[in-house]
């Protein structure tokens, strides 16, 4: 399974949280995530491949990888309250998603439900 994470600044912290309470999915998968949200996944442990920062044009990457196919679910938490110059990008990636019914948690109890369902698939 292909997972990609995203995590604006302001959601780092809680993004490495959710890594890390969720250890067991994730070290079954294969990680995908912007550049700096990439550094704060392999200083919390796992293995991960990195893209171009999310300004610089991570999340289309992400986005072109969603729209092939390559991608099984989007976890991006985003940060609601802050300004973003890259929002074009954001929003093309959430309509990636919808346009090929990937799965995207847009905020850790999303995810975390989504996860949950991976939990009982696996059993
Ligand atoms: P970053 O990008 O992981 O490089 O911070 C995430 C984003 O803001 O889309």
């Amino acid at each position: 399974m292909e997972i990609a994470i995203i995590a604006h600044d302001g959601k780092k912290a809680e993004m490495v949280q959710f890594l890390l309470d969720n250890k067991e999915v994730l070290n079954k998968a294969n990680l995908i995530s912007t550049g700096t949200t990439g550094s704060h996944v392999e200083k919390a442990g796992f293995k991960v491949s990195k893209q171009l920062s999310g300004p610089l044009g991570g999340d289309a990457q992400i986005a072109a990888m969603a729209a092939e196919k390559k991608i099984d679910v989007v976890v991006f938490f985003r940060d609601p309250l802050d300004k973003h110059p890259h929002e074009p990008d954001v929003q093309m990636l959430l309509r990636i998603c919808d346009v090929h019914n990937i799965p995207l948690a847009t905020n850790p109890a999303t995810a975390r439900l989504i996860f949950k369902a991976f939990e009982a698939m696996n059993e």
